[in-house]
């Protein structure tokens, strides 16, 4: 991890090391906020300021992707991967770049011959409902029957 800062020339100082190991060490795509919350038990007095100033440069190095939405958030692992966003608590889980590999190649295709361009990456999002949110919705539907019926209609 060291290694892959300084190979971009990159100055390691504190906050963005830590930045970037916290950032690494969690699947959880962690929002700027979330970050800094755990940032602070290494580095109690850096700033919400500091560790999004560390996130959108380690962002701009290729470090760190960001994803889009309405609160952004933090992704550590850059290699090909798509998500799937739980629609009841928000939680992001990886998809592996695989497993849509014969469908991505294929609409690529189609996509740069429609439009013309030379397609370099693109991004499938996928939303639903995590097994946590199943079951509370389960348990939910089990004990009001209105919920079921409110609950199966969506
Ligand atoms: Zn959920
Ligand atoms: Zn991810």
């Amino acid at each position: 991890m060291a290694d892959a800062l300084r190979n971009r020339g990159l100055r390691l100082t504190g906050p963005r090391r830590v930045v970037l190991e916290v950032v690494r060490g969690t699947d959880s795509h962690p929002t700027a906020e979330r970050v800094h919350q755990m940032v602070r038990r290494r580095l109690p007095r850096v700033s919400l300021g500091t560790v999004y100033r560390n996130l959108r440069l380690l962002v701009s190095e290729g470090l760190v992707k960001e994803l889009p939405g309405p609160h952004a958030r933090f992704d550590g692992n850059v290699s090909e991967h798509h998500h799937v966003t739980c629609l009841g608590c928000g939680r992001i889980v990886d998809i592996a770049g695989t497993l849509t590999e014969p469908h991505s190649r294929a609409l690529c295709g189609r996509v740069a011959a429609e439009a013309g361009f030379s397609v370099s990456h693109h991004r499938i999002e996928f939303y639903g409902r995590c097994p946590e949110c199943r079951r509370r919705r389960r348990r939910r539907a089990g004990s009001n029957r209105m919920g079921a019926r409110r609950g199966a209609a969506r």
